[in-house]
């Protein structure tokens, strides 16, 4: 026997357990977690009571996700991990367009529509926005034929996947850039909106007396061949949560303003760059 103390002797046998882990990434991945797991526990003096709140905990969040509704993605957007992580994958130097969190409610099934064609399925009052820009790589050169998927919530703050009043691909829908790299789209202005609350995450955000709040915006994940996806927000510049995001996904680059226009819809620009893959 050494003098080692228990706890780095049975991390020294789990970090051990992973030495035949053929491919180097998972192995470094599992050797990481199991060094920073262990000095959480053991910082934080983790107590069983806790051990088994926090299992009950993550096992109410994988059972509050259904097709709809991606619970562990909003648990990693209230911790600020999807933000990180995305501010990792771009690097500081980059001038690509900044990525956000995909968020909870995102659907792959949106229809394809028409340039220009409006997402509002049910009018429910809110103001008009068009939203337009080009979609360009790093270089600066127009991407023709890039998709441009868009997502929002209606004027009471839900998305269709949340209010069984709205027609299911209400206010989403996925554009082709044109020739020139354009996109163009009509919508609802954004409202500002509460994260759901109704699962473990709201209990989370409750028992640290924290803001659900999300600051007002749309949502747009652009994909083009030979490029990096880009997942972002589009914030409206007058929304009332930009400092206290719960998701912590509100920077500059990414607010317009969309007061009312003396008429029609009011022209919102939004340019993407993509960088190379
Ligand atoms: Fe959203």
């Amino acid at each position: 026997m050494t003098g080692q103390s228990p706890e780095s002797e049975l991390l020294q046998r789990v970090q051990a357990s992973y030495r035949e882990v053929p491919d180097p990434r998972l192995h470094e991945l599992m050797d990481l977690l199991s060094r920073h797991l262990f000095a959480f526990v053991q910082e934080s003096r983790l107590t069983k009571a806790e051990w088994s709140q926090a299992i009950e905990f993550l096992t109410a969040v994988g059972k509050a996700c259904t097709a709809t509704h991606q619970e562990f993605i909003l648990l990693s957007d209230v911790l600020g991990l999807s933000t990180l992580v995305e501010i990792c994958a771009q690097g500081p130097l980059t001038s690509e367009t900044l990525g956000t969190v995909l968020g909870p409610v995102y659907r792959d099934d949106s229809p394809r529509r028409e340039n220009g064609a409006s997402l509002i399925e049910q009018d429910d009052g809110g103001q008009r926005i068009e939203v337009a820009g080009v979609v360009r790589s790093v270089g600066g050169m127009p991407i023709a034929g890039a998709t441009v998927d868009v997502w929002g919530c209606a004027s009471n703050g839900l998305y269709p996947s949340q209010d069984p009043r709205q027609p299911p691909a209400n206010l989403r829908g996925v554009f082709t850039t044109d020739r020139d790299g354009g996109y163009r789209f009509i919508t609802l202005r954004p409202a500002n909106y509460s994260v759901p609350t109704n699962g473990p995450v709201g209990v989370l955000l409750r028992a640290t007396r924290r803001s659900p709040g999300r600051a007002a915006h749309l949502h747009l994940w652009v994909r083009a061949p030979g490029h990096r996806d880009v997942v972002t927000h589009v914030f409206d510049a007058a929304g009332s949560n930009l400092a206290t995001d719960a998701a912590f996904s509100v920077s500059d680059p990414l607010v317009r303003r969309m007061e009312p226009a003396a008429s029609g819809p009011t022209p919102v620009r939004f340019d993407i760059t993509l960088a190379a893959d």
